[in-house]
């Protein structure tokens, strides 16, 4: 039986987040406003307006070329793209066709079992968004507010050989666009927006087979579902005798199934010529470089030194530099530690991870600093608290503000090391609790777990736990 491997290209149209639209001055988050209200006479295409281009557009799609490695081109241009839609009231779209802002590129994906896949795009463009269309009540709405919201297209090589890999190209690329802080990078409110082209082959084989477009996929899970759906048909397809024909797909989200759209037009049809109201882009090496001075440490690199520097497992420095603030609050907190790095890690991963998570914060929203949480490890190698009052210390300080020794001192958090007193509490405790004794004695060792947690619930937490071990193994002696 034949084996086959999945060919997979994905292109993406990004927006970018800046402040105003591409050619206008007007607002270009529209998430929250009513339609039709952040457009004026550029953007909704009325006769005798001139776009002019936004510098901070050009600067993030500058910043994003970069990391993806791509040679920005001293010159570029914009063309009309033309076709009708209701949702593009000037009749055509303004992009770049033949000379792009940047040219070739790529994006590793580190692969679980440790290789890495490079993806390669071949160009990089700018490009102005269009309106949205909805049905509502029998009746076609238009909302022109997203005319002119700025766009970055990027198509990759067909490099992608499974629906996995291509969830993981999103899931990298959205890191890179946040980290990069150019886009929101939100599928759900369509900042990023992914077709993909799917089509297999023998394993091994090196020729290319007739591919469908799946298109309409707005999350990362929906990618991965419709891309092996469609793999799954090809696959029988083919087996039972037939072929592939170049379809569009469109996937419903409701019922997971993939539908056949209108046939796919080709690049003619779209009539490219110049855009005669805009000059060429000429991107200089002073201009280029004063951007690139903001390009951060990328996170893959950033991954690789934090395994390299402070001998993390892959594991920890992939969560860690999973999002920017994250990897940069990690650093802080070890310097400020002065440490075992792998404990602030442990102590990120477990504890204020979930803070991140329950709360929908980044790191850098946190009250609670890295020096604080430097603070409150050092409080507890010093003995002076211990790991229960540790944690709740992570919540107070995050809450209050306040440095961890202060609260520690306000609300005597100090561990309890004084012997007799906790005696005290475990003479009671056991007293209280004669048949737990019993079993104890009959062999159930197990328990003196459960006798720890109770001396520690009536002390309030603050006893020292082994110590309060110690006391209660040697009272049931
Ligand atoms: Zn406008």
């Amino acid at each position: 039986m034949t084996e086959y491997e999945a060919v997979i290209g994905l292109e993406t149209h990004i927006q970018l987040n800046t402040t105003t639209k591409i050619f206008c001055s007007c607002k270009a988050d529209s998430w929250f406003d009513p339609p039709n209200s952040n457009i004026c006479p550029v953007c909704s295409g009325l006769p005798g307006v001139l776009p002019v281009l936004n510098r901070a557009v050009v600067e993030k799609a500058v910043l994003l070329a970069a990391a993806m490695h791509a040679e920005i081109q001293t010159e570029s241009c914009f063309d009309r793209k033309n076709y009708f839609y209701p949702d593009l009231p000037k009749g055509y779209q303004i992009s770049q066709y033949d000379k792009p802002l940047a040219r070739g590129g790529y994006l590793d994906l580190p692969l679980s079992d440790g290789s890495c896949r490079r993806v390669r795009i071949h160009k990089l463009h700018v490009e102005e968004d269009a309106g949205k269309t909805k049905n509502e009540r029998g009746r076609r709405l238009i909302d022109f507010n997203r005319c002119g919201v700025p766009l970055v297209e990027m198509v990759t090589a067909p490099d992608l050989r499974s629906a996995d890999e291509a969830a993981q190209y999103l899931i990298r690329l959205r890191q890179l666009l946040r980290w990069l802080g150019v886009s929101e990078a939100d599928m759900e409110k369509a900042h990023l927006r992914c077709d993909a082209n799917v089509s297999i082959r023998p394993k091994g084989a090196d020729y290319l087979n007739p591919k469908t477009e799946i298109k309409n996929v707005n999350s990362i899970d929906a990618v991965r579902d419709a891309i092996a759906k469609e793999i799954e048909r090809q696959i029988r397809e083919v087996e039972a005798g037939r072929r592939i024909e170049a379809w569009t797909l469109e996937w419903d989200e409701d019922s997971g199934k993939l539908r056949k759209m209108r046939s796919k037009e080709t690049e003619a049809d779209y009539r490219y010529f110049r855009e005669p109201d805009l000059l060429t882009l000429h991107i200089d090496d002073a201009w280029k470089n004063g951007i690139l001075k903001n390009l951060p440490e990328l996170p893959l690199e950033r991954r690789q030194r934090f395994m390299e520097q402070y001998g993390l497992p892959e594991y920890d420095a992939d969560l860690l530099t999973g999002e920017r603030s994250l990897s940069e609050y990690f650093e802080s907190a070890v310097k400020a530690y002065g440490g075992d790095p792998k404990r602030v890690s442990n102590w990120m991963m477990n504890d204020v991870m979930r803070m991140l998570n329950e709360s929908s914060r980044t790191a850098a929203q946190l009250q609670l600093t890295p020096e604080h949480l430097a603070e409150i490890l050092k409080l507890l190698d010093s003995g002076t608290i211990n790991t229960s009052t540790a944690k709740g210390l992570l919540e107070k300080v995050d809450a209050s503000g306040k440095a961890p020794a202060t609260i520690v001192a306000e609300e005597g958090l100090a561990k309890v090391s004084d012997d007799s007193a906790i005696r005290r509490v475990c003479e009671e405790v056991l007293t209280e609790n004669p048949k737990e004794v019993q079993s104890y004695k009959g062999g159930k060792v197990t328990l003196i777990g459960w006798f720890v947690g109770q001396v520690m619930r009536k002390m309030g937490g603050k006893a020292d736990p082994s110590l309060a071990r110690q006391i209660l193994e040697e009272l049931l002696r």
